[in-house]
């Protein structure tokens, strides 16, 4: 039993937090309520002033398991997951070998269960190997539980490619999640096409190889009637069109925007820092605050990281070659809270709703909720305390963050999930 005393609920229905008291018994919120009574032998938390929230949900991680176990595995990845805050994430299938088939799903899907403390989910590929020629053993996955078909970290090049697969898979009710961009203008995917670009001397990527995916795999998906995701948007002509098509209602499609693309720009990279390398790229000021604006007017359903962990040595080559990506679990929530909620930007209703709700919704499971009768899945968050992204505190097996030795406000101090505290940070 656990009762943890004066918190301050959130919800994604109200920007208002609830005081109470919420008492923990096997696994279920047996009460909620002002003054509980300490039942014998109940731990007690006294969390005054600080935020519970239902647990947060990440769609959009890579894990690099099996294969890049190196830069990631299921059970470093998801111990991340937690550190952050998140307790249930959807893995990436760009994989070696590419989760494309009912082997590699099942094979993953074995190993998290033994290796992770939170539920994992994974997506499965469009095509066979991630090449764009032939579908995926489609059929398969979807026996296995998987909805979410994506290329992710490539455009499918042929658009008849995947209008079939949308026409196939749509009927057993999968969706897909499209990553955006026209490798053709893309040049060798390092940077946004900008002054940044300019003056490194490294041909840009212009925001245009973005928008025109978007618009297409939006097209491809109300011809075939099928559900569009559209993933890591990083342009403001790119969110608008998702706008536009979210407003003449007659095709389905979700979209998601990552942390780093809010916060950041080009020009933060400064001398070819690769932690400041990721793709869809970093673009300008313009596109942070338009992407922010379709965040809170809900032209983006969720909250995403693209959590994309590379070793030290790979990040460490010349500013092309690096790959791309940053990891993201470890900070997110401490990062969206530092840089919006504290600065009244938005509410903690906007983070439950678009980080731990909408997310679950795409994958078709149950919202996490703090309502009695319900199955235990929150976290305690201190918005009084602070966190220092050091080497020690990730929990990710890389390293490549922005946020490396930055210290921001806020702190995730407990997660519960059904029975198990899963994390409970020395609180002061
Ligand atoms: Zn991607």
């Amino acid at each position: 039993m656990l009762l943890i005393q004066n918190a301050r609920i959130a919800s994604e229905n109200s920007a208002d937090l609830l005081e109470s008291d919420v008492l923990l018994e096997d696994g279920i919120i047996q009460s909620i309520g002002k003054n509980l009574t300490v039942p014998a032998g109940a731990k007690v938390i006294d969390a005054k002033n600080r935020i519970l929230l239902p647990g947060m949900f990440d769609a959009h991680v890579h894990f690099r398991e099996p294969g890049f176990e190196a830069k990631e595995t299921i059970q470093t990845g998801t111990e991340a997951a937690i550190n952050g805050g998140i307790t249930g994430v959807v893995m990436m299938p760009n994989t070696s070998p590419a989760i494309d088939s009912a082997t590699v799903v099942s094979q993953v899907l074995e190993t998290a269960k033994r290796q992770s403390r939170i539920p994992v989910y994974t997506s499965g590929c469009v095509t066979k190997g991630r090449h764009g020629k032939e579908l995926a053993g489609i059929d398969g996955m979807r026996a296995l539980g998987v909805t979410m078909l994506t290329d992710d970290g490539d455009t499918i090049a042929d658009p008849a490619v995947l209008l079939r697969a949308m026409q196939y898979a749509t009927e057993f009710g999968m969706f897909f999640a499209s990553h955006c961009e026209v490798p053709e203008l893309a040049g060798p995917r390092a940077l946004n096409e900008g002054v940044t670009s300019y003056r490194l001397g490294i041909k840009g990527s212009p925001a245009c190889a973005e928008e025109i995916i978007i618009d297409r795999d939006i097209r491809l998906a109300h011809a075939a009637g099928a559900h569009i995701h559209i993933q890591h948007v990083s342009s403001a002509l790119g969110m608008e069109t998702i706008r536009w098509w979210k407003n003449r209602g007659d095709v389905k499609v979700t979209a998601e925007v990552s942390p780093h693309h809010l916060l950041f720009t080009d020009e933060d990279i400064g001398d070819y820092d690769t932690n400041y390398k990721m793709n869809p790229p970093l673009r300008t000021k313009a596109d942070n605050e338009a992407l922010l604006q379709g965040l809170i007017d809900g032209v983006f359903d969720l909250i995403a990281t693209d959590h994309a962990p590379h070793t030290p040595f790979e990040k460490s080559q010349d500013f092309v070659s690096a790959p791309n990506g940053i990891t993201g679990m470890d900070t997110a929530l401490v990062s969206l809270y530092h840089h919006f909620v504290a600065t009244g930007k938005f509410g903690w209703d906007l983070i439950v709703k678009r980080y731990s709700a909408e997310p679950r919704r795409l994958m078709g499971l149950p919202v996490a909720l703090i309502e009695e009768g319900k199955p235990v899945d929150l976290i305690l968050f201190d918005p009084d305390a602070e966190t220092t992204f050091t080497t020690d505190f990730m929990k990710s097996k890389s390293r490549n963050t922005p946020f490396i030795n930055q210290t921001l406000k806020g702190r995730v101090d407990l997660v519960v999930l059904g029975e198990n505290i899963l994390l409970e940070r020395q609180t002061s």
